[in-house]
């Protein structure tokens, strides 16, 4: 009889020295495996679908672990400009990676005039290239895709470039480009994640583009109605404005849903400030195409009911997005499905035991590529490694790419508010003044930051936010800090590095309570 298998599974324990926990990881995968072929043999012992951030994350992790693994991915081109891509999903093709190298091409646009000013010779005609852009933002992805082929390849994850749909719940169709091919797995992984959604209004689809086409348009946007006012509206309109164009936002009631709405406001004002104009409380009728090839949306206002209309190059929908649950078929496996995304417990199990789902496809939780890949990993763990680490959804920081950057963690203030009441929270707040924006006379108007904070006792720190230059690279570490308790104390006790907008979180010392002004007299005292 193998040793091993006197080994628990209950004693299969995080933190357990790195050789110990490998023998642990081979007695539970020498006992999983006799489980297994007692009950009959399957092509993988793990299926995922969907070849994005979670999907991959959790396979390598699963292979890593021993399991035998395929991950199925297929995009379906977009319905107005047809356009598709290849595999890494979402965040590498049309999403994060894309959006940040324009949101960069347009900050430096903006840094190429600053220069000017730090004495630069500068020539004054500088002006962006749209199809060079595309050109060099498709190739970086072009060659994550290849990277990413090859690093499956060599990690022994099979992909399967195919459409996925359930036969039942061990077993699922995979539609390949002129074949089809069933697939029996012991677990399935859902992965499958979102695309944009479109208004149910005439010529929005005929007409209208997405995020999907965007990073990949053949021609320049030109004057742009953005509509939605997301992250995804707000970061599109503003490195558009940053890159020369005319983008208008179309809000239908607040700005940044679900965030602490005196930061979104002013993110909101610092667009409006740089000539973007939003339309408040209104929401697009029908779009039209002219024949000089213009586009004329109608619209109303919400609160007036009042009509207009104005014409634009180019219409772009940021309404949100629709988890793919349709081509799944799901019904045959029984897996249940809420407002087109899954609901799972927390250990990322549907209501079928030997079906998970991870990242955007799941119901209630935050759409980040982070969040996706580590509940990937941390799901094959659990399958896979004997581990028992859930996924933790609190606290997660995020960053708003707008042209001033806003980061956050924890709570806004109204949530703070809400969960403790106003009298046991405290919100330190100052507005700032970088350095580097006096010589180009930059708008320091709004650069602000806030923590929100308990009133009494140890002061821990419920949530920080933070609007200014490179907001994400600041909140970062901070997010660590928070994780770990920080209270006001030890924020107000650690020593700032001299001279940085970070800094100003360690010189907060203002409460909104005290009615005080929370402008600098001066950056060094
Ligand atoms: P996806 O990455 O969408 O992967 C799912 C894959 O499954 C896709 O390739 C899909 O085609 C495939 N698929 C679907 N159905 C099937 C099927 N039946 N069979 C086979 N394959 C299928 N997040 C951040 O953290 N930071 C950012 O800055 C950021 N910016 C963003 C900007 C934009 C414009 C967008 C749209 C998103 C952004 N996000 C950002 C969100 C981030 O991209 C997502 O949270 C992340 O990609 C989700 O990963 P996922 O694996 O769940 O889904
Ligand atoms: P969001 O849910 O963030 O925003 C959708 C916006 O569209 C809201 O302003 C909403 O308004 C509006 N809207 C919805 N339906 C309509 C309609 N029919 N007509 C007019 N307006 C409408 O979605 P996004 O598409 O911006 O982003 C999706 C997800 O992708 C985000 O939640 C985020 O997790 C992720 N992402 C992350 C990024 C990052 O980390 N930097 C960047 C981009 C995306 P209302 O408030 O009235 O509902």
């Amino acid at each position: 009889m193998h040793l091993f298998e006197f080994v628990p599974v209950s004693q299969l324990v995080e933190g357990e020295p790195r050789h110990r926990r490998s023998i642990y990881r081979s007695a539970y995968l020498d006992i999983r495996v006799r489980e297994e072929l007692a009950k009959g043999t399957y092509d993988y012992d793990l299926v995922v679908i969907g070849g994005g951030s979670a999907g991959l994350a959790c396979a390598k992790e699963a292979v890593l672990n021993g399991a035998r693994v395929a991950c199925l991915d297929f995009v379906k081109p977009t319905p107005t400009l047809g356009t598709k891509w290849g595999v890494g999903g979402t965040c590498v093709n049309v999403g994060c990676i894309p959006k940040k190298l324009m949101h960069q091409a347009s900050l430096l646009g903006e840094a190429v005039h600053e220069a000017a000013a730090y004495g630069w010779n500068v020539d004054d005609k500088i002006k962006p290239d749209w199809s060079k852009l595309v050109q060099s933002v498709q190739n970086h992805i072009k060659s994550v895709n290849w990277v990413t082929r090859v690093d499956l390849r060599d990690k022994k994850v099979e992909y399967i470039n195919g459409l996925g749909s359930f036969v039942d719940a061990h077993t699922m169709l995979a539609k390949l480009k002129s074949s089809e091919r069933t697939i029996t797995a012991q677990n399935f992984v859902i992965a499958v994640g979102g695309r944009p959604r479109y208004p149910d209004i005439p010529g929005a689809v005929e007409h209208g583009i997405t995020s999907d086409d965007l990073f990949s348009l053949d021609r320049e946007p030109g004057k742009t109605l953005v509509v939605g006012a997301g992250y995804i509206g707000l970061e599109c309109a503003g490195f558009l404005k940053g890159l020369g164009y005319e983008p208008t936002v179309m809000v239908r009631s607040i700005v940044l849903r679900g965030f602490d709405q005196q930061m979104a406001e002013l993110v909101a004002s610092s667009m409006e400030e740089r000539g973007i104009p939003f339309l408040r409380k209104s929401v697009p009728l029908s779009v039209e195409k002219q024949d000089d090839g213009k586009l004329l949306v109608k619209y109303k206002n919400t609160e007036t009911g009042e009509e207009a209309e104005e014409l634009f190059d180019t219409v772009l929908w940021a309404i949100g997005r629709k988890g793919l649950v349709e081509d799944l078929n799901l019904s045959n496996a029984g897996v249940s499905v809420q407002k087109d995304k899954i609901p799972v417990d927390s250990q990322e199990t549907t209501n079928v035991p030997n079906i998970y789902a991870v990242g955007d496809i799941i119901y209630g939780k935050p759409e980040l590529t982070p969040v996706a890949v580590l509940a990937g990993r941390l799901l094959a763990r659990r399958l896979y490694g004997g581990a028992t680490q859930r996924m933790d959804y609190n606290d997660v920081a995020t960053t708003v790419f707008t042209p001033l950057e806003y980061a956050c963690v924890g709570l806004s203030e109204e949530d703070a508010v809400k969960q403790y009441g106003e009298d046991e929270v405290e919100v330190f707040h100052g507005y700032y003044k970088p350095t580097e924006f006096f010589i180009p006379q930059k708008s320091v108007r709004y650069c602000y930051l806030k923590a929100v904070a308990e009133r009494h006792g140890d002061q821990r720190v419920y949530g920080l936010h933070y609007l200014g230059p490179v907001a994400g690279e600041v909140i970062q570490g901070f997010a660590a800090a928070l994780k770990s308790g920080l209270t006001v104390n030890t924020l107000m006790n650690t020593v700032g590095i001299h001279p940085t907008t970070a800094e100003e979180f360690t010189r907060l010392s203002i409460t909104k309570r005290s009615g005080l002004d929370p402008t600098p007299a001066s950056c060094c005292s």
